[in-house]
């Protein structure tokens, strides 16, 4: 069995976000703080891998309970998800011999980065270049990495498919559009894209409740599939459909109020929005 650990539901600035002032980040409590999105998979060869390195990784490895992963595998170079890559360094933790799984343009990326290539030189990481529907086994279980369209100014994006013994997650933590990421797979509905690849849990782009948390200037400056979008188009949740659980909110999004009517919509659908530290078994 696969254990799967949610250790961050925030989009890349956290909650509460870097100098904002308005209501929402105003009075967010020390336990109400939410890290930018990562995942914690154990499989049962007892290899252990870390979705997204964020700068919370030090709270994030006390939440999973588990000792340094022995992968990490980076999602895309968008600053929330890769941040926290030095503090497995020298300065920080001091790690040897982790397997950074990465795709090509991110690879590239690393090497002409100096802070990060000389990590390659220190032996903190080993790379391993990953490309779209590749499946990658560790004992019985397996990671599949799924090119989705979104903002690749300096690299390309990947969403991951882990694959347990009897069951399987997607962790989808960005993208532009529906239309684009379903059309990439010749998909028309969300359910239809879910299906064609068995998903029973889906940790899915929730960065914001509707574009009105947004200026017309960044809808297009940083495209993301609004919730109330999703929701609309997937309508109530059907017993047979998967299990759908929004991450990667932005700071102004209402979900993180459980008694707002945007969480309660949510809910009255069916659908859920993920917590920090929730488990699910594969
Ligand atoms: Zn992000
Ligand atoms: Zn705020
Ligand atoms: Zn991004």
């Amino acid at each position: 069995m696969a254990e799967v650990t949610l250790l961050g539901i925030a989009q890349d600035g956290g909650r509460p976000q870097p100098m904002c002032k308005k209501p929402c980040c105003a009075n967010v409590g020390l336990d109400e703080r939410a890290f930018p999105t990562s995942l914690g998979v154990k499989f049962e060869d007892s290899s252990t891998h870390l979705f997204d390195a964020t700068r919370n990784l030090g709270d994030q490895l006390e939440i999973w309970q588990e000792n340094l992963p022995s992968h990490v595998w980076l999602t895309h170079a968008h600053f929330g998800h890769v941040d926290g890559l030095g503090l497995f360094g020298r300065e920080t933790i001091g790690a040897q011999g982790i397997t950074l799984h990465v795709s090509q343009q991110m690879k590239q990326l690393i090497q002409n980065t100096p802070q990060w290539a000389i990590m390659l030189e220190q032996g903190v990481f080993t790379l391993e270049v990953y490309t779209t529907g590749d499946e990658i086994s560790f004992g019985s279980e397996t990671i599949i990495p799924l090119l989705v369209p979104h903002r690749d100014e300096l690299s390309d994006m990947h969403a991951f498919i882990i694959k347990g013994k009897e069951k399987s997650l997607l962790y989808l933590s960005d993208h532009d559009t529906w239309e684009e990421t379903l059309s990439l797979y010749n998909c028309k509905l969300v359910r239809e894209w879910l299906d064609k690849f068995d998903i029973d849990t889906a940790f899915i782009d929730g960065t914001f409740w509707s574009y009105e948390e947004l200026s017309e200037r960044s809808q297009e400056e940083v495209p993301h599939p609004p919730v109330s979008q999703t929701i609309a188009h997937l309508g109530i949740r059907l017993p047979t459909d998967p299990e759908i659980y929004f991450i990667h909110l932005n700071h102004t999004n209402p979900l993180y109020d459980t008694s707002s009517l945007a969480y309660r919509t949510v809910e009255s659908m069916g659908w859920k929005v993920g917590f920090q530290g929730m488990r699910v078994t594969l």
